[in-house]
């Protein structure tokens, strides 16, 4: 387990107050996932309360070389807002401040800390235009980092839709703020358009602007019962041309429903079992007609009260516990062409089934957004086989691994399969650009050309070349191009902070390279930092600073010659974020790092539903049920 240096906790505490520097067990819920599948580890939880604590909090992060992970409710479902890698959580949920809300443009600044479900409350007349099962805790800043989509994008388009400002705080401590919320507003870069869906990657969003929409009246909800997915798709798509107040099409399979009517005590909704169910609600006068013609004669349910709606309502939002009942689950999120989703929706637990025949798959989700959630099960090792069927699969009917969860750790690997090189290089320069130190979520989207040492390929004497170039034996060791020159890549981004497992590595191919013995695992180190990239017997070389100021590179020294061994006299260049730099001043190496035991009544508790599984559901009130045909 990692520990904070006495000092950087101090300077935190300094900063924030001591209670709110959380070590030891009371991190433990902040280090985990909602689905339990992610499971990191975190020297300490820092909970600012304010921008200017953000500011202070990052500067001093990343002053020091370690590596914040920025969590809001932690309901994100791709493990982006846990410190896998023993990352500093900074707790966003004290930034709970909301303004008051403006009626004349119909707008809303809320902290980042803000719940979704507070913005929507906020006023009695006007509605948050996002609505997703984890409102209650799912707040402002993580919705925009993830982009959210939900429940209502039909209507009103995902999180970004929503945004009409943003105050972020770079890694740098920089505070960056536009929050007039103009509509019109041509004035350069729309960076609050580009912090949405960053993933904590670019910035710390501290508050958000967002507009409000009209709160819905006369709300009708049809639970309609189908005989298969091509009827449903059918359905749906008719729904969106002939419904003119539609505000969501859902779906699910019997499926989830079985384990949910088994396991969370739901009375099947409809008399009959029906292979595949659409849930469509629509608002406004003539709302009911406009669904009754479109749903004809099939077995439907209908709510107008709101505890009728909320009661059917409950089938479509419980269904990403379903598979809790049954593990743990991996929660996968795509998305299709309209063309393709029949396909995808009803092949994909075949695609599943190849790789692992036991597994149970659950798919429900956004039938007009081409929108797909795929959770499954596993009954074999999670490996990794998973999601290679199903993206490679998705990637063959020309759609996106991620339709509105994010990349985060989960998804990285597959990036390649939805985004071009030169997308994924264009990333990394976004990056670079906003962090260059690589403090923020350092392992999340994953930086690409981010953190790594590079040697000259051609300094490098054939045998470490030869090496080099075979990745699959050499672990994180790969061959890259960079500014037009090759370089042998040694990815740092992989280690633990802390850790030093790429130390032998390290050691045994800078050995050779040096034409000397002498580079051995205690001479050759990465610092805690991650920042201080490659040292010899001799030379450290060292990159850090928040300056980023260049500075030329002092004369390297021949080192000895052995007989019998080509001597050479290596560039060694150390680059992050795709930006050759040099030598820059470093930061002291930190030392040990002591524990620190964890003060009194630190902690918090995971929050969870009434039914004890998962983060609060904003609850529809619940009333009686009806369920009344169609007409
Ligand atoms: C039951 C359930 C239902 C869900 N339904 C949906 C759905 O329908 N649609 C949907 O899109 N998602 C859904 N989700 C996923 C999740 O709720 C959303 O992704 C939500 O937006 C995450 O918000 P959060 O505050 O919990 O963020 P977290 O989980 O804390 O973080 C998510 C990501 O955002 C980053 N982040 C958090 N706060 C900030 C900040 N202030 N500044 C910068 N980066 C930040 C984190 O580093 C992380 O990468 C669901 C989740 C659950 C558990």
């Amino acid at each position: 387990m990692v520990t904070l240096p006495s000092t950087l906790f101090h300077s935190l505490a300094a900063i924030v107050g001591e209670p709110h520097v959380l070590t030891g067990d009371a991190t433990a819920g902040f280090a985990v996932d909602w689905t339990g599948r992610f499971q990191g580890h975190t020297p300490a939880v820092v909970r600012p309360r304010d921008t200017a604590e953000v500011a202070a909090v990052l500067a001093l992060c990343t002053d020091a070389g370690v590596p914040v992970v920025p969590q809001g409710g932690n309901t994100g479902l791709v493990g982006g807002g846990v410190p896998l890698h023993g990352e500093v959580v900074l707790s966003l949920t004290r930034l709970n401040q909301m303004g008051p809300v403006d009626h004349e443009a119909s707008q809303v600044t809320a902290g980042a800390g803000v719940t979704l479900q507070q913005v929507a409350d906020a006023d009695p007349g006007l509605d948050l235009g996002i609505l997703i099962a984890s409102r209650g805790s799912a707040t402002v800043g993580g919705a925009v980092a993830t982009n959210a989509g939900g429940l209502r994008v039909l209507r009103f388009g995902p999180m970004r839709a929503q945004l009409r400002g943003i105050e972020a705080v770079l890694a740098d401590g920089t505070v960056v703020s536009h929050l007039a919320g103009l509509v019109k507003d041509n004035t350069g870069y729309d960076y609050p358009s580009l912090l949405a869906g960053s993933e904590g990657t670019l910035a710390v969003i501290t508050q958000a602007r967002l507009r409000l929409v009209p709160r819905l009246r006369d709300m009708v909800t049809a639970l309609v019962g189908l005989s298969g997915l091509e009827e449903l798709h059918a359905l749906a798509h008719r729904a969106v041309r002939e419904v003119p107040g539609l505000v969501s099409a859902e779906f699910f399979t019997r499926t989830g429903l079985d384990i949910l009517v088994a396991h969370a005590g739901l009375a099947p909704p409809l008399p009959g079992r029906a292979p595949a169910y659409l849930l469509l609600e629509a608002s406004g006068p003539g709302a009911l007609d406009n669904l009754a013609d479109v749903i004809g004669d099939r077995e439907a349910a209908v709510g107008e009260s709101a505890a009728d709606r909320g009661r059917l309502w409950s089938y479509r939002e419980r269904h990403p516990e379903a598979a809790g009942f049954l593990g743990v689950p991996i929660k996968l999120d795509v998305s299709v062409p309209a063309a393709q989703w029949v396909r995808l929706a009803s092949e994909v637990p075949a695609v599943v089934a190849e790789v692992d025949p036991e597994a149970a798959v659950i798919t429900f989700g956004h039938v007009a957004d081409g929108n797909v959630h795929v959770n499954i099960v596993p009954a074999q090792t999670a490996d990794g086989r998973h999601e290679n069927a199903v993206f490679s699969f998705v990637a063959s009917l020309g759609g996106s691994i991620s339709a509105e969860h994010g990349i985060g750790a989960l998804k990285a690997r597959w990036l390649p399969l939805a985004r071009t090189d030169a997308e994924r290089a264009l990333f990394a320069r976004i990056r670079s650009a906003l962090d260059p130190s690589a403090t923020l979520n350092p392992n999340v989207l994953s930086r690409l050309s981010g953190r790594w040492v590079g040697w000259h390929l051609q300094q490098v004497p054939a045998n470490v070349r030869h090496q080099l170039q075979l990745p699959a034996q050499c672990g994180d060791v790969s061959g890259k191009r960079l500014n037009g020159r090759d370089l042998a890549v040694l990815d740092l981004r992989q280690p633990r902070l802390g850790e030093a497992q790429p130390l032998p590595l390290l050691s045994q191919l800078i050995t050779p390279l040096l034409g000397h013995d002498r580079a051995t695992p205690a001479s050759c180190f990465l610092s805690r930092s991650r920042r201080h990239v490659v040292s010899s017997a001799r030379r450290t070389t060292t990159m850090t600073g928040r300056s980023g100021r260049m500075r030329p590179p002092p004369p390297w020294p021949r080192w000895p010659r052995r007989s019998g061994r080509r001597s050479c006299t290596p560039t060694i260049s150390a680059t992050t974020g795709g930006t050759t730099s040099w030598w820059r001043r470093s930061s002291r190496p930190s030392r040990g790092w002591p524990t620190r035991a964890a003060p009194a009544g630190g902690g918090r508790r995971r929050r969870r539903t009434a039914a004890g599984s998962g983060p609060s559901t904003s609850t529809r009130p619940a009333g009686t049920t009806r369920s009344t045909p169609v007409r």
